[in-house]
């Protein structure tokens, strides 16, 4: 039995995260956590590092990644925990989204510069640090050059979905990323169900049927931005059909004193236990 804490859910420079990951798994172990996953958004090019830098300070580093799926009118993210990051059919559906990103980040150029706005891609690559480039580094130009007053600007004036400068981008079904974490070994969880905005129990009863149907494992439970109300009913529904909970902050480290690792706002608290039971499922 261990009494530690863990945060399952961590963005690092190789997606739109500011530690790098070496830096990441150093702060968890400093701020006392027992175990952390990598949940880079489409891309596992972060977790050889940080796999390697937690076997040299001795510190649990599970390999994760957070998909985005195809879903309307909400937003839709599938996390994976324990991949097998040498799998081939995961690395070419993820190359895949790579080339989607790279078609799609010029388009918003396109459109940033036709509402008159100075921006280039040197810009937006030189903020993503190297890693893989996403709307936060544009966020991050636009607040550099005063064109917004805050970050959070940036996306409500152009970079939210229907916003004057979004570009949809690629995305698999459900189903096929569901299909190509469980292939690489690991364990597929609807990520931050609120953002699905679906308004009924009910109808988010019936989604979670269709993905358990698809091969789904888990549901996360805990994340900062679901009232008591909503982790009261993803608890339910995870009981009621048997799905493993996880929990996670979705700290990029851009958030500036109102949110950090392990503990969200303050209020999180997640036991090692969740990570033993994502174990026990593993086969
Ligand atoms: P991308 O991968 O390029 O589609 O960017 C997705 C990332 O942008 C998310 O992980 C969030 O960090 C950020 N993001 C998306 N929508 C918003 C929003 N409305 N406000 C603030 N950040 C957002
Ligand atoms: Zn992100
Ligand atoms: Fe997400
Ligand atoms: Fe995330």
């Amino acid at each position: 039995m261990s009494t530690g804490y863990v945060d399952l859910h961590l963005h690092t420079t190789a997606s739109d995260g500011v530690m790098s990951p070496s830096q990441i798994v150093g702060y968890a172990k400093y701020k006392g956590l027992q175990a952390i996953a990598i949940t880079d958004h489409d891309t596992i090019e972060g977790l050889e590092e940080g796999l390697s830098e937690g076997k040299k300070i001795g510190f649990e580093v599970i390999p994760g990644i957070e998909i985005s799926a195809e879903h309307s009118p909400g937003s839709m993210h599938l996390l994976g925990f324990f991949l097998d990051i040498l799998h081939p059919l995961l690395n070419e559906r993820l190359r895949y989204l790579q080339k989607a990103r790279a078609e799609r980040n010029p388009k918003i150029i396109e459109k940033l510069n036709r509402l008159g706005l100075d921006i280039t891609y040197e810009e937006v690559l030189k903020a993503s640090g190297g890693g893989q480039v996403g709307r936060p580094h544009f966020a991050q130009v636009l607040l550099e050059k005063s064109y917004v007053r805050s970050y959070q600007e940036a996306f409500e004036r152009f970079l939210k979905k229907g916003a004057q400068a979004y570009v949809d981008k690629l995305r698999f079904s459900a189903k096929e990323a569901i299909h190509f974490i469980n292939e690489a070994s690991g364990i597929a969880v609807l990520a931050h169900p609120n953002t699905l905005h679906m308004n009924q129990y009910s109808e988010l009863e019936k989604l979670i049927l269709q993905l358990i149907e698809d091969g789904l494992k888990g549901i996360e439970v805990y994340y900062p931005e679901h009232s008591a109300l909503e982790v009261a009913q993803y608890k339910n529904l995870a009981e009621r059909y048997g799905l493993l909970m996880t929990g996670g902050t979705d700290y990029h480290g851009i958030e500036k004193g109102e949110l950090d690792i392990g503990v969200g706002r303050g209020d999180m608290k997640l036991p090692y236990d969740l990570v033993e039971r994502l174990k026990a499922a593993r086969n």
